[in-house]
């Protein structure tokens, strides 16, 4: 049995943010640890760049705060737009310390993690893909494109698509259609106010929108990938600005040289999660549809949770039985959130029933916004909504 007393040599596939944190956490507990990592550089990833306000609290809690996100600016609240295009101006509920989230660069943001996991001793490995796991008593074997590698211990940081995951049959199969479109968009108008905007459109669709810059939005467009059958990315996402006054106000058609980005793969279900010295972080451990813009900060807690207990039991399996436990107790609320609001957004007379309760007062909006940005849990913030 490995004890949490001696050093470990540990092992984490993928540097995103959920690998760089729980690397950065184990090196500075004293650990080997190695990051292998199949790209040769970090990338701006295809996100909304989002970090919702329990995250951005999450990192002030770990003291992480400045170090990591000192260059974004902050968002203050979302402006909520119906397929009717009644439009709804929401503020974060000032219920926290920080009660604002950000808009971050996804490339700064992951490379300024990465570094702090470096300068606590992790050492990475960068073009080095992981294709096979294999236990053998204490051992964890990786087999990578150049080399084989052996750790005590092995964590899956490597996203929704977990190719550990997949190998290891730990993964559920989940079928989905659902495609995210992604460009960056110039604005033609400055709002002036720091909001994030989601539009809900017809037939499950939704858009959301960042102002990572004044001049520059981040645009993602979730919708049925049968659109992709009949109609080219740049067409869906003219169509959508075309049938809407608010972002037609925005944005110009987008161009054929417009970077537009396709992902698929919206979704992973991870029924391990931990055990027999293997624990999966972040999108590995689990990925819902991207609605409630919050798998950051899931990567960040997830990675923080497993690092807690590594710190809290005196071996790993009383570690990783506490981790599975309360990544459990976590995805099993988010999981009934995210499908209660893909219910709604799916429904028009739940959509107008749902307007028409929130315009009656801001404070009703704040707070639904609240349960999507994560300040209140769903029970408490339907109680205060229900009393605005
Ligand atoms: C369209 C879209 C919009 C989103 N918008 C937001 C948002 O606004 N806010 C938000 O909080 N979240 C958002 N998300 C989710 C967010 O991007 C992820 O939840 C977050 O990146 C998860 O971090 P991670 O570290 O778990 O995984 P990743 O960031 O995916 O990192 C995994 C790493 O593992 C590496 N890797 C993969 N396989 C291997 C292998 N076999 N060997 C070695 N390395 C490997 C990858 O190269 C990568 O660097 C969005 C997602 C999508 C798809």
């Amino acid at each position: 049995m490995l004890r949490l007393n001696q050093k470990l040599k540990i092992g984490i596939i993928g540097a995103g943010p959920a690998g760089s944190m729980i690397a950065y956490r184990l090196a500075k507990a004293g650990h080997e640890v190695h990051i292998l990592e199949r790209k040769s550089s970090v990338e701006r990833k295809v996100c909304g760049e989002y970090l919702c306000p329990k995250g951005v609290e999450l990192l002030q809690d770990l003291n992480l705060l400045e170090k990591l996100c000192h260059k974004f600016s902050p968002l203050f609240g979302m402006v909520l737009v119906s397929p009717m295009g009644e439009i709804i101006p929401s503020y974060f509920p000032q219920t926290l310390r920080e009660e604002k989230g950000l808009s971050l660069h996804r490339k700064i943001f992951d490379e300024n993690l990465l570094q702090l996991a470096l300068d606590s001793g992790a050492v990475l490995h960068y073009k080095t893909v992981t294709n096979a796991f294999q236990k053998t008593d204490e051992t964890w074997s990786v087999v990578a494109s150049e080399e084989i590698f052996e750790f005590n211990f092995l964590i899956a940081a490597d996203g929704r698509q977990s190719k550990i995951g997949n190998h290891l049959g730990h993964v559920d199969n989940i079928y989905t259609t659902r495609i995210a479109l992604h460009c960056f968009l110039p604005r033609k108008i400055s709002r002036g106010q720091r909001l994030g905007e989601m539009h809900i459109l017809p037939h499950g669709a939704y858009c959301g929108l960042d102002p990572v810059s004044d001049d520059e939005v981040n645009f993602s467009i979730v919708c049925d990938s049968l659109r992709l059958k009949t109609e080219r990315p740049k067409d869906i996402i003219n169509q959508e600005i075309k049938n809407s006054k608010r972002l037609s106000e925005m944005f110009d058609p987008v161009t054929d040289e417009t970077d537009i980005k396709i992902v698929s793969s919206l979704k992973n279900k991870n029924h391990f999660i931990a055990g027999d010295n293997l624990a999966y972080v972040g999108d590995a451990a689990g990925f819902i549809d991207p609605l409630t813009g919050e798998g950051i900060y899931n990567a960040i807690q997830s990675s923080t949770i497993l690092a807690d207990c590594l710190e809290n039991y005196p071996d790993v399996p009383q570690a990783l039985a506490a981790y599975k436990k309360r990544k459990k107790q976590l995805s099993f609320q988010k999981n009934i959130l995210n499908h209660f609001f893909q219910f709604l957004i799916r429904r028009s007379f739940l959509i107008k029933l749902t307007v028409k309760f929130l315009k009656k007062s801001p404070e009703r909006a704040s707070n639904f916004i609240g349960i999507i940005g994560n300040i209140h849990d769903p029970v408490t913030g339907f109680i205060k909504m229900l009393k605005a």
